[in-house]
């Protein structure tokens, strides 16, 4: 039986794709080749290479404005410290809202002056901090558009004269922004795009080339802009599937339509979470997160018979991240409002029980 997949990452992807990766796994275009055994100069690959940059860039409605689109890897934590290295000459601002923004941090500090502008760390960032001061002469600030392990999500993103970079490994393409505010986005595929080995990046190219030191091949933006993401050998089944995933979100009616959905999703299970007095949320209600939504047991004691329901419903990966704990319900793009309604209906039957 096909699963409720809940998982925060790797995680649901539409069942599509999944078909069409893995038929290409087989035979790509019927060429009685493999994807995963040609070459990624192959003119077949190469095009794949070349949709999977003009869709990103046309779905976040960012053609012909100076952005370039790269698949590169190494994960959102090696753009942690790609960022610095191609941005950070004196100081940077980063907003704290978690785990990824600390660690982010933590890579930026070995770069220049990092000012923390803003922090929920003393409420477990169960929150979005608001009314902070950004200062003047930040080479950027940083942020992170959603905190998947805490389950909240900027709903606004602050005026600033610094360059805006942005974290938006897990609600990218969920719902529509001026992205045109950002002067470079990343996000590790593994969330809301593909498959884990690929990371997508979206840079304004008039941005890069300013600082001083000398930045390695293999971590210079430029270097990569100049290649056309081709620099080294690509992750082609990631980057593929990636293409296919962007491919359904186009037909599907981009963002806007998807947006809708993901609305729908979360109105659904958070109003179940706020009804249902077997459960408590986590997250302050204003900063919610429309992709992960946390969630506590009232009482410990019913955790065995609350999870021997969602498994005999076939709900999967609903753990929370141990810095939080209790559940975490990740409803990606690729999660349809039926398997939230399974989740929903699990939750009421609690209550009645309870
Ligand atoms: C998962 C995640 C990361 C880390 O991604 P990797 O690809 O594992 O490096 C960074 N930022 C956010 C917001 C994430 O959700």
């Amino acid at each position: 039986m096909k699963k409720h997949n809940f998982s925060a990452g790797p995680c649901i992807l539409p069942q599509e794709v999944l078909l069409k990766a893995s038929q290409a796994v087989m035979d790509f275009n019927e060429s009685g080749l493999s994807l995963i055994e040609i070459s990624h100069r192959s003119k077949d690959f190469v095009a794949i290479m070349e949709k999977a940059r003009s869709l990103a860039l046309e779905l976040l409605g960012l053609e012909d404005q100076g952005y370039k689109a790269l698949f590169l890897q190494g994960g959102a934590s090696m753009e942690f410290l790609m960022v610095a290295y191609n941005l950070l000459e004196t100081k940077a601002g980063y907003l704290n809202t978690g785990t990824w923004s600390d660690k982010a941090i933590k890579e930026a500090k070995l770069f220049g002056e990092v000012l923390e502008v803003g922090s929920s760390k003393d409420e477990n960032f169960n929150y979005i901090p608001k009314g902070y001061a950004i200062p003047d002469g930040l080479d950027y600030l940083h942020l992170t558009s959603n905190n998947t392990i805490f389950g909240t999500q900027l709903k606004k993103f602050p005026k600033t004269d610094a360059l805006l970079v942005c974290d938006m490994s897990s609600d990218i393409f969920s719902r529509q922004l001026d992205f045109s505010e950002f002067d470079l986005i990343y996000a590790g595929a593994q969330k809301n795009m593909g498959p884990a080995g690929t990371t997508l990046v979206v840079v304004k190219e008039a941005i890069l080339g300013k600082v001083s030191r000398k930045i390695p091949s293999m971590l210079d933006y430029q270097v990569h802009i100049g290649k056309d993401s081709m620099f080294n050998t690509p992750s082609v089944f990631a980057v593929y599937t990636s293409m296919l995933t962007l491919e359904w979100l186009k037909n599907l009616g981009g963002i806007a339509a998807i947006e809708e959905i993901n609305e729908k999703k979360a109105q659904l299970l958070y109003s179940e979470i706020d009804l249902n007095p077997v459960f408590e949320g986590f997250a302050k209600k204003e900063d919610r997160s429309n992709m992960n939504a946390t969630f506590n047991l009232v009482e410990e004691g019913l955790k065995e018979t609350f999870e021997t329901l969602l498994t005999e419903a076939g709900i999967n990966g609903l753990n929370g991240h141990r810095s939080v704990g209790g559940y975490r319900a990740s409803m990606y793009n690729a999660l349809s409002l039926e398997s939230v309604g399974v989740l929903v209906d699990v939750m009421s039957e609690m209550e009645r029980k309870g």
